[in-house]
């Protein structure tokens, strides 16, 4: 539909681009919050959202669209042709509500602990924003050797009947102990035990993808090592705020909220959504 026109459109969004005033014309696609959009082109050169920079990958520009976007998205690309851009509207959130019970010091953390969950948020937020040069391709390694279905991304968070941020990662079964895998080379940038989290290991596999694997009983990796596909990181546990043993693996790329079946598991790459 309307495809002649969008493309005379593009013409002229090269020409208003050129002069800093980009507007992109009508939504080409919606996407679910915490999707992919991907952005096939010949010659691309640069990928570009909300100011943030990145190169193309495979042919193609990928944007990671945050668990908590909403209303329309820009999405720009410059390729030997000139500069594009294309409109896409993220989708009403299509996920349930998730009541759970927790210990009570994970739903008011005693003001002791304060000032060391803010620190901890602070150094996981730097995280976000490393821009290393790319080491992974999708699909991604599983992070454990047997990948069950993963669980509850995006869910509505209820603790204790008080309301929190949404699921921002997949959480996956798994018996005590289970060894937990590096799903792409990388560097470990953080592993510590944090008042959420438990013991969480975070890994940069550079283009700005963050891998994130929390609630482990045992860190098997130190602050800035290297590690290759299917090296161990740690095991699976219960530490921090669950409600029992699981993976909670979660991904950020270029600093969005991404649900990572998208990227790893049976179904990877199946659900990203194509614009033209
Ligand atoms: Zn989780």
């Amino acid at each position: 539909m309307g495809r002649d026109r969008r493309r005379s459109g593009t013409l002229l969004l090269a020409l208003t681009l050129a002069a800093d005033t980009a507007r992109a014309g009508e939504p080409v696609a919606t996407v679910a919050p915490g999707g992919l959009v991907r952005w096939s082109g010949a010659h691309l050169l640069e990928c570009e959202r909300d100011g943030r920079r990145w190169a193309p990958l495979e042919g193609a520009c990928w944007y990671p669209i945050d668990l908590e976007a909403e209303g329309e998205l820009e999405l720009v690309r410059r390729s030997t042709g000139g500069v594009a851009a294309r409109r896409v509207r993220v989708g009403v959130y299509p996920y349930p509500v998730q009541e759970l019970e927790v210990e009570e010091k994970y739903v008011a953390p005693p003001a002791d602990q304060l000032e060391r969950i803010e620190r901890e948020r602070r150094a996981v937020a730097a995280l976000f924003r490393l821009e290393t040069p790319r080491r992974f391709a999708p699909p991604l390694a599983p992070p454990l050797e047997r990948l069950p279905a993963s669980g509850r991304f995006g869910a509505r968070r209820v603790f204790n009947g008080q309301a929190r941020s949404p699921h921002s990662g997949a959480d996956y079964r798994a018996t005590p102990g289970t060894p937990v895998l590096a799903v792409a080379p990388g560097r470990v940038v953080l592993a510590a035990e944090h008042y959420f989290a438990g013991k969480s290991v975070f890994v940069d596999h550079g283009d700005g993808l963050i891998s994130m694997s929390f609630h482990l009983s045992d860190i098997e990796v130190e602050e800035g090592s290297e590690v290759r596909a299917g090296d161990r990181l740690g095991r699976v546990g219960a530490t921090g705020r669950v409600t029992g043993p699981h993976l909670h693996f979660g991904l950020r790329w270029h600093g969005a909220r991404i649900d990572p079946g998208l990227l790893l598991g049976a179904d990877a790459v199946a659900g990203v959504v194509e614009i033209r």
